[in-house]
């Protein structure tokens, strides 16, 4: 018996992937309902199709785009991007593992580890403490992730403040945002549009999130009107954390499996469970196994997040200026960032001058 806790991405594609494997998987979720609340831009590379094909229902909007804005600067560099509801995505994945025989169990929320192979649970429903049997046990429960602390896992893990609200703006309809520079310390702000005259946009920051957030928001709106907000914590990769302690595994989020460069975790966390499944099929290690299927490539967005925290104005706008060349253009709607080796691999190779950057990293 296999239970996860926590039904977003990580834990329902896991879920799906062991139970299309013959386990008895259980998934614990602690809201009544899967998807919501809403804490994410939900926008992913076409790299998503390596893992299944979406549904249209969860799809939003297909942008062919991205308009990178630093100060003055503004270029556009052709992509293939999905924006999805996100709360229709994770019920999409958490149905997928329902029809492999997996169970999901709503208003359950994970305590702590009772006496050895049971767990201790609150069904929400009324309020009563239960105790679960498990062989195994998945922490798929977000940044904050209570299976990690009650297993003694210790994070020194440092968390991006995402905020991001949904407002009235009209934009282009096939192109999103990304804004770099002084202004977005150690990380940047986006305008992704989910309908004709909806945006999601949002920052990410350590410190003075609401500070920076409104000063973005008046800069590229105009005003302040919020429609709802759907903010939460971005975990920054950590590659010292332990993600498996005997029986107890960690998941997403919660084993910060997220690209530092964008502070998207959800590609990363579909492919983390890929290889969870496996380690807990074939009995292998799981923290020597992430390290060698997405420990390079994670680590690499790490060490490109350490290079844009150090850079000024002047080196967003010499960037910029390389981006802005038909070669350049060409290997980045080739390789998206979910496969960055390739992807910094040609970059360097057809353009040189990108070597200037690696040198700031040194400086
Ligand atoms: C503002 C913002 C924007 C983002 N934008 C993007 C983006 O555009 N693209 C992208 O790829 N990523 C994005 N991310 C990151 C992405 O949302 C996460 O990486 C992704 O949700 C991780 O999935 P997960 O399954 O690990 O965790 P989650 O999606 O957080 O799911 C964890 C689940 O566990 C449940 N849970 C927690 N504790 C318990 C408990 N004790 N018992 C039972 N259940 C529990 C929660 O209710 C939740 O359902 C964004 C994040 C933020 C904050």
């Amino acid at each position: 018996m296999i239970t996860i806790v926590g039904a977003g991405p990580a834990g329902s594609y896991l879920a799906y992937l062991l139970a299309k494997q013959g386990k008895e998987v259980t998934i614990l979720e602690e809201h009544n309902t899967v998807g919501s609340p809403v804490q994410c831009t939900g926008i992913v590379t076409h790299s998503i199709e390596k893992f299944f094909k979406l549904k249209n229902e969860v799809i939003a909007k297909k942008l062919d785009k991205v308009i990178v804005v630093s100060n003055n600067n503004r270029i556009t560099v052709n992509v293939d991007e999905i924006v999805m509801w996100r709360d229709k995505f994770d019920q999409f994945i958490a149905e997928m593992a329902q029809d492999a025989g997996a169970e999901i169990l709503l208003n359950y929320q994970f305590l702590k580890f009772n006496e050895k192979n049971s767990i201790k649970v609150k069904d929400k429903k009324n309020n009563k403490i239960k105790e679960i049997k498990t062989d195994v046990i998945v922490g798929a429960d977000g940044p904050y992730s209570s299976v990690a602390k009650a297993a003694g896992i210790n994070s020194n893990s440092k968390n991006y403040i995402g905020m991001q609200a949904k407002v009235k703006l009209k934009m282009d309809q096939n192109a999103f945002e990304t804004h770099f520079g002084q202004e977005f310390p150690k990380f940047f702000g986006w305008c992704v549009p989910e309908s004709e005259d909806i945006v999601r946009l949002g920052i990410g920051c350590f410190e003075n999130t609401q500070e920076n957030f409104y000063r973005f928001l008046k800069n590229r709106t105009g005003k302040k009107d919020i429609l709802c907000w759907e903010s939460g914590l971005i975990p920054l990769y950590n590659p010292k954390r332990m993600i498996q302690k005997d029986n107890v595994y960690l998941i997403g989020d919660a084993a910060t499996q997220v690209k530092a460069t964008t502070g998207g975790g959800i590609i990363p966390s579909l492919k983390a469970a890929q290889t969870l499944c496996d380690c807990i099929i074939s009995n292998k290690n799981y923290n020597k196994e992430f390290k060698k299927q997405s420990g390079r490539e994670l680590l690499l967005h790490l060490k490109i997040r350490n290079v844009l925290n150090k850079f000024s104005d002047k080196d967003y706008g010499k960037l910029l200026s390389l981006m802005e060349q038909e070669k350049v253009r060409k290997i980045l709607k080739k390789y998206d960032r979910d496969n960055p080796i390739p992807l910094v691999v040609n970059l360097l190779l057809r353009e040189p001058r990108f070597f200037y950057f690696a040198k700031i990293l040194f400086a």
